[in-house]
């Protein structure tokens, strides 16, 4: 798989860490359970999902990036300072 980062250019998959889903997470009073579903439990959708990856072997940026999981075709990508404009 390849990942455009965006200052870097097209690269191997392996360069980045995977953080996981960018999920927008629960508001601090929520529930415990609320807080477990949404650190412990994830679907495993086949079609295009958002996630955050680090550059961890080149430019140490945080990327922001939609994939399709069928295909790893890259939908867009983002540095994560940016996301506020999507
Ligand atoms: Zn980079």
């Amino acid at each position: 798989m390849r990942i455009t980062c965006p200052l870097c250019g097209e690269r191997d998959r392996r360069e980045f860490y995977y953080r996981g889903a960018a999920l927008e997470a629960p508001a601090e009073g929520d529930s415990p359970e609320v807080w477990h579903a949404h650190v412990h439990l994830r679907d495993n959708p086949a079609g295009p999902v958002e996630e955050w990856w680090y550059h961890q072997q080149g430019c140490g940026s945080w990327i922001w990036v939609r994939r399709d999981t069928s295909s790893h075709e890259m939908l867009a990508v983002q540095l994560a300072s940016a996301q506020e404009d999507l």
